[in-house]
């Protein structure tokens, strides 16, 4: 299988009242094409940040200092923020945990969704609201003509997780970045909602990040893992050998602790 991206030799800084801060520190890793890679970890080693990296999105005081992030064999760190914007969203979309932090609280679900359509695609009107009636329908919403109409607050945790992913596939990504999807939400929710993104990676033929803390996710999802710990990669493994035969402290640790 071909690498649809390659991460090499990540290393990510804060500047602090300290200097500077390094908080992922030379991370290897790669996504195989149709594969869903997890990166594991605990609060605070580096998973978010990792994947604010590989798509630009680090805030003023943040910088990628060296390595590369190859997309497709090009190299996503080099890119000017203009260029970043025709890759997000087309090529790679992000999903994050918390949706109320992403979707806008005063503009409408339809609103939301056809503006992430007309960015990448030169459709108007009416076809939009039809595409996004489709998109809300593939992602499980029901009532998806009504629910075009309504704002975020008037949705559960889990539809608006679900509106998220709407907005996340519009435009057909080859890649998904998926940071903690389901820790905001509700055992039964989070069973759906990764279900949801299973068939949606075979449908669209995605390959997936998949960011967790949960060692179940891992296990029900992920065809291999990155093991990060304090901003390093510490381990890189098939999951089942992970699961059975846990190399590094820290993932026998995570593994002892998962009931
Ligand atoms: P994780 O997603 O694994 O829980 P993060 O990637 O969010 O962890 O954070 C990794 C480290 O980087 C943490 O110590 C966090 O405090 C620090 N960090 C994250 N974002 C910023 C920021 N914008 N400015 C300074 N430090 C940050
Ligand atoms: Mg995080």
């Amino acid at each position: 299988m071909s690498n649809i991206l390659e991460v090499n030799g990540l290393t990510t800084q804060f500047e602090t009242k300290n200097g500077p801060l390094t908080v992922v520190d030379d991370v290897h890793f790669s996504l195989k094409k149709g594969e869903v890679l997890g990166i594991v970890g605990e609060s605070g080693c580096g998973k978010s940040v990792t994947s604010l990296s590989i798509l630009q999105l680090l805030d003023k005081h943040g910088k990628v200092s060296s390595g590369e992030v190859l997309y497709k064999n090009t190299n996503l760190v080099s890119k000017t923020e203009k260029e970043m914007r025709k890759i997000r969203g087309k090529e790679i979309s992000m999903i994050f945990q918390d949706p109320m932090t992403s979707l806008n609280p005063v503009l409408t679900i339809g609103t939301q969704i056809g503006e992430v359509i007309e960015k990448h695609e030169k459709i108007k009107g009416t076809q939009v609201k039809q595409k996004v009636v489709e998109l809300l329908n593939l992602v499980g919403i029901p009532r998806a003509n009504e629910i075009f109409h309504e704002y975020p607050h008037r949705l559960s945790g889990g539809m608006k997780q679900r509106v998220m992913i709407a907005m996340a596939i519009a435009c057909k990504p080859t890649m998904l970045i998926a940071d903690e999807p389901t820790t905001a939400l509700d055992v039964t929710i989070q069973a759906q909602i990764l279900d949801l993104l299973r068939s949606l990676k075979e449908d669209l033929e995605m390959s997936i990040l998949l960011i967790t803390h949960d060692l179940g996710v891992v296990a029900e999802m992920c065809d291999r893992v990155v093991v990060m710990y304090a901003g390093q990669v510490v381990e890189t493994t098939d999951t089942r050998t992970l699961l059975r035969n846990p190399r590094h402290p820290y993932t026998v640790g995570l593994i002892q602790s998962t009931p």
